[in-house]
Order: C-alpha cells, then sequence, then structure tokens
C-alpha cells in the first residue's frame, strides 16, 4: 500500500511539471500525501429540494431541465443566464459573469437535466444563482461532500476528483503494517475514505472520527516507534567533555552576570557532558531567557576539550544571526565560528565543508545544511539544536548521528507541559529554564474586535514617530482562503504610514533578500515589517516596540506566546495587538483574552491544552508545529500520552516511517 502512496502526483491525468512544482512548495509530493489534505469542512449534499422550496440566502441543491441558454447585460458586464425548469414548472436562473465558454458547452444545451447547488435570491420576481455547482444531473452523486482548503491554485473540486482517483487506486485489499494492531479502528484505507467522504450521517458520527482517529494514531506509532529506536541509540558511551577556561572567559566578557535559571541549568547540562555517558537532553527557556550563553558555555566545552560543535538553527536567518553573536563573542578568544547555510557560493560553500572533514573548523553554525549529505566531521562532540520543533525527530537526531556518539542538546521555546515532552522527545532529561534576564517588563496585551482596528492607529504613529519598530504578522499562506496576504497588507499599511518604509517578508523568498529585509528593519529604514510567522522563531532587534497578529485565532496560545516573544526585549515597555478574524468564536476570543493576563510560556500551553478540546481537530490545527502532519500536540495530548504509555510491540516498516515522515522537511 505505501508503494502506491508514494507514487509521484504526477501519475495523475492532468499533473504537469508546472502543477506539480507548486505542489511540492504545498509539500504536496506523492500520492500519499494528496490524500492527508483533509477537508476543512463537509457540505451536507443529501437532499435535492424543489425550485418552489428554495429560500433566500440558505445554500441549498436542486434540479431542473435547461430551458434556454443566453447572455445578457451591459457589453463589459455580459452575464450568461441559464434558465432551468423543473416538472412543476417553477424557474431557476444561473447567472455567470465572465464565463462565456459555458455557451459552448454541450452539457447546458437545452433540454439537458442540470444539479445544481447554490444560494438562492430574488430578483426582480425571478429566483436566481450566482455562480453555482453546477453538473449534469446523472453525474451528481449526493451524499456529504468534502470542502478542500484550495491548494496550489486548484480549487476544492479539483482537488476532490483527483483524492477520489487516489482512492479507487487503493486496492480493496490494501491493508497498512497496523491494521492487525489497532482493533476497534477501521483498516487504513477505509478510514482514508471515510475522512474524505464521511458516511451517511456525516462527520460528525463516532464512525467518521474513528477515522479520523486512525489516521493520526498510524502517524503517532510511526513517530513513537522511531523514538524508541533513537533511545536505544542514546543509552551511549560518549567522550567526556571538560570546562577548560575557556567558558570562564567567556562569561567574564560578558557585561552582566548570567541569571540564577541559566546558572542552574549551565550545571545540569556540565554534569551530562562530564558523566562519560552521551547527552540526550531537552533545554526549555522562555523566549528571550538566555539560551544563547548557554548553548555557547556548551559548545566551548567541547570545543576546549578538543572536538568539534555544531549549532543548528530552523531558518537561514536565525542561523547568520547566531553566527554574527558567537562571532562577536568568542573571535576575542581566538576562536572562529563558520556559517554553513543553503545560501553559501560554491567555492565557500566547500572550503567550510573541507574545514569540517579535516577539522580545522572546530565552531559551526549553520541550518539543516548541517546535515546534508556531503558534510562530514573530523571528531564531532556537541550537537546544539536550537527551536527545535521547527525540526522533526529525524533532523534533530541526524546532527548527533555524525560522529560517534555524540552529546546532543535540544533548546526550545515551545512550551510543553513535562508528559507530553516526554512522549514526543523520547526520554530526554529535561532542564527548564525559569526565570528571565532582570529588567524585563511583561509585554502588554491587548485583543481589539474587528470593528475597533482604527484605533490602533495613534499608538502605531506614536512608536514610529519615537523610532520603535512594529511586527504585522499576516496568515502564513497566500492563497484565497487564508484572508489577506503579506503583499496586500504590505500595500495597505504603505498607504497609511508612508514614512514607516514598509516592508514585506515571507518564507518563499530568497535567505538573501530575507537578510535584507531584517537588515533593513534592524537599522530602522524600515519600520514597519509586515511578515508569515517567519519571524516567530528567536529573531533580535531590540527596538521592536509592537507586535500586531491578524487572524490570532488561528494560533495556538504557545505560538502567540513566541510571537509575543519578539518585542519586549529592551527596557523599553512592548505591545502585542491580537486581531481576531470577525468570524471568531466566542470561545476563541476568550481564549485570546487568557494571553493578555498570563506572561509564562509553560502556564499558557498548559490552559491551551485544557481550553482546546479534540474537536477542532481540522480546525484550529497547528499543522506542521511539530514536524506532524495530523496530529496536533495541543488537541491530541491526550491520544499521544496514552499510547506513549501503552505503545503495543509491532514491527513498522522502513516504508511506513518514509510515508509518514513525521518530520516536516524544512520550514515556513
Ligand atoms: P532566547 O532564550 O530566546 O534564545 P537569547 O539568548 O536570545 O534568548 O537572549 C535574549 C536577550 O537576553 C539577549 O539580548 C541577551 O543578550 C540577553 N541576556 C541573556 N542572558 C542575560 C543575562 N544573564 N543578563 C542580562 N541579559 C541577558
Ligand atoms: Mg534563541
Amino acid at each position: 500500500m505505501y508503494k502506491l502512496l508514494q507514487q509521484p502526483v504526477t501519475v495523475l491525468p492532468g499533473i504537469g511539471t508546472a502543477l506539480e512544482k507548486r505542489l511540492a512548495a504545498r509539500d504536496v509530493r506523492c500520492l500519499g500525501d494528496l490524500l492527508l489534505h483533509l477537508p476543512k469542512r463537509y457540505i451536507d449534499d443529501r437532499q435535492t429540494i424543489p425550485i418552489r422550496e428554495l429560500q433566500a440566502g440558505d445554500e441549498a441543491r436542486t434540479q431542473g431541465r435547461i430551458v434556454h441558454v443566453e447572455t445578457r447585460g451591459r457589453p463589459n458586464r455580459k452575464q450568461v443566464v441559464i434558465t432551468l425548469e423543473d416538472d412543476s414548472g417553477a424557474i431557476l436562473s444561473l447567472c455567470f459573469f465572465r464565463s462565456p465558454f459555458l455557451l459552448r458547452d454541450a452539457r447546458l444545451s437545452p433540454g439537458r437535466m442540470l444539479s445544481v447547488r447554490g444560494v438562492p435570491e430574488w430578483w426582480r420576481g425571478t429566483c436566481q444563482m450566482m455562480h453555482p455547482d453546477w453538473q449534469p444531473l446523472e453525474t451528481h452523486k449526493g451524499g456529504w461532500q468534502p470542502v478542500y482548503a484550495a491548494l496550489a491554485g486548484l480549487p476544492s473540486r479539483r482537488i476532490a476528483g483527483l483524492v477520489q482517483r487516489v482512492i479507487a487506486l487503493l486496492p480493496a485489499g490494501a491493508s497498512s503494517s497496523l491494521d492487525k494492531i489497532v482493533p476497534g479502528y477501521p483498516p487504513f484505507r477505509k478510514a482514508l475514505a471515510l475522512a474524505h467522504i464521511p458516511g451517511e450521517q456525516g462527520p460528525d458520527t463516532p464512525e467518521a472520527q474513528k477515522a479520523l482517529e486512525r489516521l493520526k494514531l498510524e502517524e503517532l506509532f510511526t513517530y513513537l516507534y522511531l523514538m524508541k529506536q533513537k533511545r536505544i541509540q542514546a543509552q551511549m558511551a560518549a567522550p567526556p567533555l571538560v570546562e577548560t577556561g575557556l567558558v570562564q572567559q567567556m562569561l567574564s566578557s560578558l557585561p552582566y552576570p548570567l541569571t540564577e535559571a541559566q546558572n542552574k541549568v549551565w550545571q545540569e547540562i556540565q554534569c551530562d557532558l562530564v558523566s562519560g555517558q552521551r547527552m540526550h537532553r531537552l533545554l526549555y527557556g522562555d523566549v528571550g531567557s538566555g539560551k544563547t550563553w548557554v548553548a555557547a558555555m556548551a559548545l566551548l566545552s567541547a570545543v576546549g576539550s578538543g572536538y568539534q560543535a555544531a549549532l543548528m538553527a530552523p531558518t537561514e536567518v536565525l542561523a547568520s544571526q547566531h553566527a554574527r553573536t558567537l562571532n562577536e563573542l568568542l573571535q576575542p578568544l581566538g576562536i572562529e565560528v563558520a556559517l554553513l547555510s543553503g545560501g553559501l557560493r560554491v567555492a565557500q560553500r566547500r572550503k567550510i565543508l573541507a574545514g569540517l572533514a579535516e577539522g580545522s573548523i572546530s565552531l559551526v553554525v549553520g541550518t539543516h545544511a548541517l546535515i546534508s549529505e556531503d558534510v562530514r566531521y573530523a571528531r564531532l562532540g556537541l550537537a546544539v539544536v536550537d527551536e527545535q520543533h521547527r525540526f522533526g525527530v529525524r533532523q534533530r537526531w541526524q546532527l548527533a548521528e555524525r560522529g560517534e556518539a555524540v552529546h546532543l542538546l535540544v533548546m526550545t521555546a515551545t512550551p510543553i507541559p513535562r508528559s507530553l515532552a516526554l512522549a514526543l522527545y523520547g526520554d530526554v532529561d529535561l532542564s527548564l529554564m525559569r526565570g528571565m534576564p532582570p529588567g524585563r517588563k511583561p509585554v502588554t496585551t491587548t485583543v481589539v474586535a474587528h470593528n475597533r482596528r482604527s484605533q490602533l492607529a495613534d499608538g502605531i504613529h506614536r512608536i514610529l514617530q519615537e523610532d520603535g519598530r512594529i511586527y504585522w504578522i499576516v496568515p502564513r499562506i497566500d492563497e484565497e482562503e487564508d484572508g489577506v496576504s503579506v503583499s496586500q497588507r504590505e500595500e495597505a499599511l504603505k498607504g497609511r504610514f508612508p514614512e514607516a518604509g514598509v516592508m514585506g517578508l515571507h518564507g518563499r523568498m530568497k535567505p538573501k533578500d530575507k537578510q535584507a529585509i531584517l537588515d533593513a528593519f534592524s537599522d530602522g529604514a524600515c519600520r514597519i515589517l509586515v511578515s508569515t510567522t517567519v519571524v516567530e522563531v528567536g529573531v533580535d532587534v531590540p527596538e521592536a516596540r509592537l507586535i500586531v497578529v491578524e487572524h490570532a485565532e488561528r494560533y495556538g496560545l504557545a505560538q502567540l506566546h513566541q510571537l509575543r516573544g519578539r518585542v519586549g526585549r529592551s527596557s523599553e515597555q512592548g505591545y502585542c495587538v491580537l486581531l481576531p478574524s470577525p468570524e471568531a468564536s466566542e470561545a476563541s476570543l476568550a481564549r485570546l483574552k487568557h494571553m493578555a493576563r498570563l506572561h509564562d510560556g509553560l502556564e499558557l500551553a498548559e490552559l491551551d491544552l485544557s481550553l482546546r478540546g479534540s474537536g477542532d481537530a481540522l480546525g484550529a490545527r497547528q499543522s506542521g508545529e511539530a514536524g506532524f502532519r495530523l496530529l496536533d500536540i495541543a488537541a491530541d495530548a491526550a491520544l499521544i500520552r496514552h499510547w506513549h504509555e501503552h505503545l503495543p510491540e509491532f514491527k513498522s516498516t522502513e516504508e511506513m516511517i518514509r510515508f509518514w515522515r513525521p518530520m516536516a522537511e524544512s520550514v515556513d
């Protein structure tokens, strides 16, 4: 079955190389990826009602015979109007603007029967539908219909067609390794089919819920199984890395002492490093708590002991920021930090690779370029992975696998309750760094209703006058369904604040362009930065005073907390404004209000866990946050914990692991 699911999307008719590329950009490469693009909602399309019973404004399905097809209207507002009549003689007009091609569609010739779905309205005494969904009656199936978020320009209907084709390709007997192991669930193939088109009773039945859960179990088990393998590898001896004075030198060059919290976790890490056993530690510290220096101390211990050390960050921006910070700090100690990222020129890259392979480079910072096939390390002793929720389990380990028994330190600001952390990261040792460097003021957070947005302008002007910087966050993806895009918002803000040098930043830009924009923001040439959540992790611009988040209810509290951590990084008061969408529910508004009150990331995470039931699995899913495709750390916490404790013995196949790729390849 996995063989089939791993076939490229191009085996489907109508998917050529251009579309393939666009789909790949949305992480849809194989047939299985397409099947995991689950509907965002379902329409109850079981009933067809007579034209006479249509109610204005209520979306409904009806049917009738085409009596005539014509064009109407002024030359530049021409519309095709198709008139339907049903057995009772009731009339319905279907209107389509800018669709002259319909005139040539044989399926729309008079006499043919049509099934249509749309929103009826009355216009000069006749009932009409604008741009209804239509098809020849004989091809209408009825039942529950899926609605998909548009994907790479493919509309929902087209996706539905492709998905059904793939499901039909799966032989009825196709099974997954898990089918026999989880009793009480539909088999994988059936679960896939049901998740796309639920049974007669619809998506809110236990049957449909079980199907969705079955898919999640597949992903979860693959993941837990991988973790188990890794755990065994972790119990290896490793060379002791001892403090040789470099750390003390570094500390004495800092303008301030370590905080108590930094000292505490450094003690814990030091114990691991000298123990002779491989370190496998997760360091949690809220945004801005000062994890970088802790990492630096660990890196220096490795270097001082004659080993190489590597620090991996999830984005180019962060990697180069780390390289810069560390270089400033360590050059005076005679240590050069190399930067290995995807954007390097060939010659530069070759030079760094050679330095790593022969050991002349002892400290390297990079993106996941650090784990690409051609990178060899002479004697890697320590791997530090920063902000790891952006990496999957595999990538996190791959760095540690580049040497014999490499110590691994994973740092995160994603607050995860302890029990969940153990399930998600395996049997890691956990260091909690609670407490901030002195002098930080909590960020003042407010939720501003849609119709009150204009009140923001005064505050923005004031911040701009004081040369403060503003982040403006819009949804990640710019497809029609997701509301406002970076460039739309950029244009709008340019109009309102022409003096602010508004710029836009998103994940699909070239690293070089991103860096240039961030530099401009940092220097003050740009003072309002419109961005997707790429800025979420780690970016440090002390002048940032305000962060505005649009469609705020779509994010988990932990993620909002991360975003909020971008401001208030100096002694100036920081502000966070959450703008919910107009359609946000009461419950999600209430959830946002907690942000104003709570400033501790771990407390927010616990709260989010209790507030978000498992009911909104398809809705507010923080997809991709942990590299999962279906699982949501918050909403599925109970499921994850349960199976972590009761994981049955099973042999997962490599294919299954490859298929699920519980680790997102790259980021934003
Ligand atoms: P994060 O944990 O989010 O990675 P950073 O390491 O980037 O946090 O630190 C945030 C800021 O706090 C940096 O500007 C850093 O210089 C500062 N900082 C770190 N440790 C201390 C300390 N002990 N006292 C004062 N400021 C500190
Ligand atoms: Mg950091």
